[in-house]
């Protein structure tokens, strides 16, 4: 069991006042906080190893490609993927998911066919499956979100995940509700009707174990920024025999086995799908981020985190005027979502940073289920391994503060 005291003490960031208060960040979904290992391992890397990856023959660049094609099977290990051959690096959750809207759809979707989304999820996993329909004259189905309690309506899928289905893209935990979905057996039911399916691990690949292969998915996104790695480099896991099978998404150096002025053959996956320099130093950290996240145990982090979205769920729901968002009990991840009465949550996130507390507010990048739930907007409190109890003492005291402000 870490403890989570001494954890605090890994990151630099946090030792810093705003507005004379000391930091709380509660803005872990959008990014996390980094420790000094990581921050460390970037400046080695820069000042040891830096040179380009692959094409090289000279000492540094071949310690680069072994810094980079270690943090691959670094990253398979993290997920239990079956090869690092399986690990695409690309710059976060966004593309990853593009990556696939754009090579897998683009190679087998028709018109008619159907790609179902849910209710809850992000614009990364929305829009870039809009594109593909339109190019590819696929239509777009989803399963509903229950309501303010935010959990998928799982009734719905006999009637939605029909035979034309050919993707199921769906997230692990919401950005927005906090809601831990049940991705294996959405991963089974797609599998069934003989659809891939893609899960957006954005906001759990740092937060507890994942196993990509007890998962079942076919796809896997995520982005190191999330999970106490730098930001710009992300990963897709995909299964070998469908990452190659798959065209290329992007043409240039290094996807290549052979180049003629009229035509090109690629190489196989994961280089294929790597056009150009690769952030090979940034992998390398995220390589350095996942020992970190290893070393403290994903179960212990799932556990603290969850543990302080509870508390929080609980003492916010004692506020007077508060609407709360998301499952109650056991199916939520680390993050907790409310709307005050009559506050917006604009100032909401402007006050709280008065008190030196870093919070989130809008639509998330999910404005089709704010409008659903007839919502603007919302405040979010996320939390991460070094968040505390006392935190979200300081949080529920602001908002006190903040309601009696406007009463
Ligand atoms: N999906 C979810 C659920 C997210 O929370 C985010 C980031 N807020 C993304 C996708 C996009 O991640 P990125 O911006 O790192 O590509």
């Amino acid at each position: 069991m870490p403890s989570w005291k001494t954890v605090r003490d890994d990151f630099p960031a946090l030792r810093q006042q705003v507005n004379g208060q000391p930091l709380v960040y509660l803005d872990n979904a959008a990014t996390t906080q980094k420790p000094q290992v990581v921050i460390d391992a970037l400046s080695h890397f820069y000042e040891h190893d830096n040179a380009n990856v692959h094409r090289g023959l000279h000492a540094l660049s071949m310690r680069a490609t072994d810094d980079y094609e270690g943090a691959r099977a670094r990253v398979a290990k993290f997920i239990n993927a079956a090869a690092p051959e399986e690990i695409v690096f690309t710059r976060g959750t966004t593309e990853s998911i593009n990556l696939v809207a754009s090579s897998w759809a683009d190679a087998n979707l028709k018109p008619g066919d159907v790609i179902l989304l849910t209710e809850m999820e992000h614009h990364s996993n929305l829009v870039p499956w809009q594109l593909a329909a339109r190019r590819t004259g696929a239509v777009l189905r989803y399963v509903p979100v229950t309501g303010d309690d935010g959990r998928l309506d799982l009734t719905q899928l006999d009637r939605l995940l029909t035979r034309e289905v050919k993707l199921f893209a769906f997230t692990h935990i919401s950005n927005t509700l906090g809601t831990i979905n049940p991705v294996a057996e959405l991963c089974a039911r797609a599998r069934a009707v003989g659809a891939v399916s893609v899960v957006d691990a954005a906001q759990s690949s740092g937060h507890m174990p994942i196993d990509v292969r007890a998962m079942g998915c076919d796809f896997l996104a995520f982005s190191g920024h999330k999970m106490a790695g730098v930001t710009g480099i992300g990963v897709l896991y995909g299964r070998r025999h469908l990452l190659d099978t798959m065209p290329p998404w992007q043409g240039g150096g290094g996807m290549i086995a052979h180049v003629d002025f009229f035509e090109s053959r690629w190489k196989p996956s994961p280089e294929r799908f790597e056009a150009g320099t690769p952030n090979f130093a940034d992998a390398y950290a995220l390589g350095v981020a996942c020992d970190y996240l290893d070393g403290l145990g994903r179960e212990e982090i799932q556990r603290h985190d969850a543990g302080l979205a509870q508390l929080a769920y609980e003492k916010l729901s004692a506020l007077p005027k508060i609407r709360l968002l998301g499952p109650p009990d056991g199916e939520r991840g680390g993050l907790v979502s409310f709307a005050l009465h009559d506050v917006h949550a604009h100032d909401v996130v402007t006050l709280a940073d008065q008190d030196g507390i870093a919070l989130r507010g809008g639509h998330h990048c999910n404005q089709p289920l704010m409008k659903k739930l007839g919502l603007t907007g919302t405040a979010r409190a996320s939390f991460y391994l070094y968040n505390t109890a006392a935190e979200v003492d300081a949080l529920v005291a602001s908002l006190q503060r903040i309601q009696k402000f406007f009463s």
